[in-house]
């Protein structure tokens, strides 16, 4: 019987590139045709480059091929090649890719064409990634649940009345659904754990500065960062492997060497899992949030207990500041997203509104009414006035302040010897479509287990750790800066100890259904939903 080249992980399929069982043609045309097949469903993808995806394909093939001629027996040529070659990757669709669309999930860059590839682009096209298309995201990466797209919402193939998280949800979905073995996001402030967490994958925000930000839609500049989405650990960091490191032209990405290491993390899982003994790990006792549903809770107390079991130690520690982060995120977030926003003016990018007339503000401000959603909006005038003369000090520079203090909390904990901090990566499971887009704040409680995270530069990781109620629960492992091979290996090791688990390598309960080409779209399930609630028929969950 074939095998579906889609249920493999990348590593697997590698290793069937390298025996010549396969080829980067097939991987591709195998996950193309899923994508294509399941866009209607899930909403995934803004963009599927079949054309440019084969030919990527196909250069990937013929290097293999003379890999193999100029090897001696072929081996050395072909283990030249990195993990990555002839493999599908998808990008959220603020990644530019010389003269393809870079949306950021607004209007207001429709019809945009990036002039260069970004960063991590050049990186990938180097190790010889294909890129399978672009995926869909809420706008400028704002939001938790990809409700925000201008381009519809995405649905969770674990349950397609439910999204998927945000602002990756499309990269998360798209992965989880065996679109693409791979694919990368931004996390500002969660937005790549928690959609990880909602679509039952791995998903890492590396240190700051660890992956150059050239040639990525900015939204708030102090915060944001590039990584990796996978269904397990080796690949999540095999992805990382590709894309990070120094580079000029990103003045904050740090000259702090990759290590190869993460290219080989261990293969067995009892190998994997030995690693845990005698490591320390710190529960940070404010990340059990008031709020915070019980079951989710209990499956990370469950997963404390595997690593306890496995021989490492699990301390109650304290992060005192934590209950402000929320807050602070949502004045340095805006602040740095009004100005970074504020080149989106008509003139220069995507959408214009020139009105009759030559009035240059009315054509501004028709421009931005017109190109921008309303959560973009909110944030604009969150920040514009966060930043305003005779504000400033009470508002930006506070939250300065207080980040400043938040860092410190992480650098303590760090300091007296725990390895790795263990947290929910979100309170909750995934959420019907609506249930939060009524109340902003309710939205934004949904990353207060991942904000503090960002405002301290850090890295942290969100990997699988059981169902509730049939969902994905992420657990969140935070290091300290430059840590990402130490969580690798510790989410490697919990995988490891797992791997026996019902849930462990369980595929998404909505596969078949995301078949239906003809059924609702996420759109009109969201539609649905709202018909109901307001006639009070469901309550919102
Ligand atoms: N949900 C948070 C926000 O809307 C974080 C988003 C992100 O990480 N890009 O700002």
């Amino acid at each position: 019987m074939a095998i579906d080249l889609t249920s493999l992980l990348a590593h697997e399929m590698a290793a069937l590139l390298r025996s010549g069982s396969t080829s980067s043609r097939a991987l591709t045309e195998a996950h193309l045709a899923v994508a294509e097949r399941q866009n209607h469903a899930l909403n995934a993808w803004l963009l599927i480059d079949r054309e440019g995806a084969l030919r990527q394909a196909d250069a990937a093939d013929a290097r293999i091929a003379a890999a193999r001629r100029d090897g001696l027996d072929g081996v050395a040529g072909l283990a030249a090649l990195h993990p990555l070659h002839g493999i599908p990757v998808g990008l959220k669709d603020l990644i530019s890719v010389e003269g393809g669309q870079c949306t950021a999930g607004s209007r207001i860059l429709a019809g945009y064409r990036a002039p260069y590839d970004a960063h991590i682009v050049e990186r990938l096209r180097a190790v010889g990634a294909v890129f399978l298309g672009k995926t869909n995201m809420d706008e400028f990466a704002m939001g938790s649940s990809n409700e925000y797209s201008a381009y519809g919402p995405v649905s969770n193939p674990w349950d397609l009345d439910t999204v998927p998280g945000g602002s990756s949800g499309g990269s998360a979905a798209a992965v989880a659904a065996h679109h693409v073995p791979l694919s990368l996001g931004t996390d500002t402030g969660g937005s790549i754990r928690q959609p990880a967490a909602l679509c039952g994958i791995v998903g890492m925000k590396p240190t700051y500065g660890r992956v150059s930000r050239y040639g990525i839609v900015a939204f708030a500049s102090s915060l944001d960062q590039i990584g990796p989405f996978a269904r397990d650990a080796r690949d999540a960091a095999a992805l990382l492997h590709a894309v990070a490191g120094r580079d000029a032209r990103d003045s904050t990405s740090a000259p702090v060497s990759v290590p190869d290491e993460l290219l080989h993390l261990a293969a067995s899982d009892d190998e994997a899992a030995s690693w845990l003994r005698g490591k320390r790990f710190g529960l940070p006792r404010e990340y059990f949030v008031a709020g915070m549903d019980p079951d989710v809770e209990r499956r990370i107390r469950e997963g404390v207990a595997f690593l306890e079991d496995a021989g490492a130690r699990v301390e109650d520690v304290s992060l005192p500041h934590t209950d402000y982060g929320l807050a602070t995120y949502y004045i340095v977030a805006p602040a740095e997203a009004s100005a970074n926003l504020a080149r989106y003016d008509g003139v220069r990018y995507g959408l214009s509104r020139r009105l009759e007339g030559g009035d240059f503000i009315a054509d501004y401000l028709a421009t931005r009414g017109e190109g921008f959603g309303a959560e973009v909006k909110r944030r604009i005038m969150l920040g514009t006035y966060a930043l305003s003369a005779g504000y400033y000090d009470a508002f930006y520079l506070k939250a300065q302040k207080v980040r400043t203090l938040i860092k410190r909390d992480f650098d303590e904990v760090f300091a007296s010897g725990i390895d790795a901090l263990v947290a929910p990566t979100s309170p909750s499971v995934a959420f019907r479509f609506g249930a939060r887009t009524a109340d902003p704040v309710a939205m934004y409680l949904s990353d207060a287990c991942t904000l503090p995270v960002n405002m301290a530069g850090l890295p942290g990781i969100s990997i699988p750790c059981g169902l509730s109620e049939g969902l994905p629960v992420g657990l969140q492992l935070i290091g300290p800066a430059w840590s990402e091979l130490m969580l690798f290996r510790a989410a490697r090791a919990f995988e490891g100890l797992t791997a026996a688990a019902s849930w462990s390598g369980m595929p998404p309960t909505h596969l078949a259904a995301s078949n239906d080409g003809a059924g609702p779209t996420p759109a009109d399930r969201a539609a649905a939903l709202a018909t109901l609630a307001a006639a009070a028929l469901v309550a919102p969950r």
